[in-house]
């Protein structure tokens, strides 16, 4: 047996008003074990005594002893501390746990409370996430949300034999999303949930790999050099995905006359060896709607030219769940032949708490069949393609709870006004003077902008972003990427949960931010070295 293992013996304390033994034992084991105390807060003060009482004999045994050497030391009844004093308050008011952060586990664990609080403290200490500005990942819910996420938190979303129900449930959710983008068989095409877009891209990107590699295979052409095209500003999922599967990547770069990847620029890129072509729909730098429509046109036109028969994957992490319902006449998914598969991020317009993505492919057959594992050993049959095995499964629920709750008229509501948001904010930025707006919400409720060339040179806005985190306001500053890198730029992203009467809190500081770097004589030193840049 593990030496730190200790039977619980009860430890009395010899003075009154303390219970007798048996009392102690016909008291529910709940309550001298120490564990799902009810809250201080809902118990009447005769009852908070009692059950603080009856914790202590085993709050003395959970001591840590002092350590003279690496041996385990038993304890003595010596060491016991006062019962009232522990019992009160067991972090505040004992010393020994006064110590910093741990980096090992400790030899002996602590009441839940202490525990409880430790962990309190110090999350208290992050950014607040209605403030995070930073973030496409939805920070709020509605409280029945909370309950879903209650009731679900012990279900594992891979044990689909088990929760029949819940398994049902992500299957409509595949089916309802399929429909949304136009796939021609929504009830038949393959679909999964995932942990989030990055893992959806992921799986994407290996039918893409897996799909070429078939056909070179079928032509007896070499499929040893693969590569695989996208912008610049692609987010940098995209990059692992080159990487990780040993894909050569082949940027677009962005220029000021078209901050988005074209499609000549495309066309220049892509060979026989290219497995696909990867679209941003709702670019993360900037917000901006890539033209799938005129990517996927001119791919055609270079089939009936050459042959080359090239998919395109388009990552809508952002404006899979934006342009359904505010855009609903652009033409970016599934109405293009050429579009294969669409990923898109749950968690960010999809208005659930992290971690949830999707991924659909056009029809069944997009999917290579030989990626498709068959899961028997936990009951049942079920087909998966996914990356992870086990995962939890309510934010599956939540996003069922949401096209429920919601409907598309509320999707479209909900958008409506984080787009009317990031307008009305937009536009004051650009009435104040020394800002340029570059994107004003108007692809996915995203606004960006940069300091107009020559305004100052006392302060950049990596010290305006320091500024308004003195507020808690987190709004981070860039370099956009490749050819557009010396253009620094600051971007919010409007949620659901960022209201209107926020945005007003946050423009009055942002313009006492603002004003009072402009009251700075000469610059401010070091300020290349302040990207506290965040981009999801
Ligand atoms: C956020 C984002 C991702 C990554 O998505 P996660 O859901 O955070 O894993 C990938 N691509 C784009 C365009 C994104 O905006």
């Amino acid at each position: 047996m593990n030496r730190h293992y200790k039977t619980y013996i009860p430890f009395l304390i010899p003075f009154g008003p303390y219970p007798s033994i048996n009392q102690i034992y016909s008291t529910p084991p709940h309550l001298y074990m120490g564990y799902q105390l009810p809250s201080p807060l809902q118990l009447t003060p005769k009852k908070t005594l009692r059950t603080r009482t009856l914790l202590n004999p085993y709050y003395n045994l959970l001591r840590p002893t002092k350590r003279s050497s690496s041996q385990w030391r038993p304890l003595h009844h010596a060491q016991t501390i006062t019962p009232h004093k522990t019992s009160r308050n067991p972090l505040f008011f004992h010393h020994d746990k006064g110590h910093g952060p741990s980096f090992r586990i400790p030899d002996e664990g602590m009441l839940p409370e202490t525990a409880y609080q430790i962990v309190h403290d110090e999350i208290t200490f992050d950014g607040k996430p209605k403030l995070n500005l930073a973030t496409f990942v939805t920070t709020w819910m509605e409280s029945s949300a909370d309950r879903i996420y209650a009731e679900a938190f012990n279900k594992n979303l891979i044990d689909k034999y088990e929760y029949q129900q819940t398994t049902a449930i992500e299957e409509r959710c595949i089916r309802m999303i399929a429909d949304l983008w136009h796939s021609p068989r929504p009830l038949k095409t393959m679909g999964a949930s995932t942990t989030g877009s990055s893992e959806a891209c992921m799986l994407g990107g290996l039918a893409l790999k897996r799909r070429w590699q078939k056909a070179r295979k079928k032509q007896g052409k070499p499929i040893d050099r693969p590569n695989i095209v996208f912008s610049s500003a692609v987010q940098i999922v995209w990059k692992k995905f080159a990487n990780y599967w040993d894909i050569e990547p082949r940027y677009v770069n962005i220029t000021p006359n078209h901050p988005f990847m074209d499609p000549e620029g495309v066309l220049a890129a892509v060979d026989e060896n290219t497995i696909g072509v990867v679209s941003t729909f709702g670019v993360t730098y900037t917000g901006v709607y890539e033209p799938v429509e005129k990517i996927a046109k001119a791919l055609d036109e270079l089939q009936s030219r050459t042959g080359l028969d090239i998919p395109i994957h388009v990552d809508a992490a952002s404006g899979g769940f934006v342009a359904p319902f505010l855009q609903p006449d652009l033409v970016w998914d599934f109405r293009l032949p050429r579009v294969k598969s669409i990923n898109v991020s749950g968690h960010k317009y999809g208005l659930v708490y992290p971690g949830i993505g999707w991924i659909i492919w056009r029809e069944a057959e997009d999917l290579p069949e030989d990626l498709i594992f068959h899961v028997s050993y936990l009951g049942g049959n079920f087909p998966t393609f996914t990356l992870s095995f086990s995962r939890p499964s309510a934010q599956v629920l939540l996003q069922y709870y949401k096209f429920l709750r919601l409907g598309k008229s509320g999707y479209y509501e909900v958008q409506r006004n984080s787009q009317l948001v990031a307008r009305f904010l937009s536009n004051a930025i650009q009435t104040m003077g020394p800002f340029e707006v570059l994107t004003d919400g108007s692809d996915i409720p995203v606004l960006t902008w940069r300091l107009k060339e020559g305004y100052t040179s006392n302060w950049n806005l990596y010290n305006l972003s320091n500024q308004l985190l003195t507020f808690g306001w987190q709004v981070p500053a860039y370099p956009l990427p490749p050819d557009m890198e010396n253009v620094t730029i600051m971007r919010v992203v409007v949620r659901n949960g960022f209201s209107m009467n926020l945005a007003h809190m946050f423009l009055k500081n942002f313009k006492q931010a603002v004003s009072s770097l402009d009251s700075l004589e000469s610059p401010i030193p070091d300020h290349t070295n302040c990207d506290i840049s965040i981009r999801h």
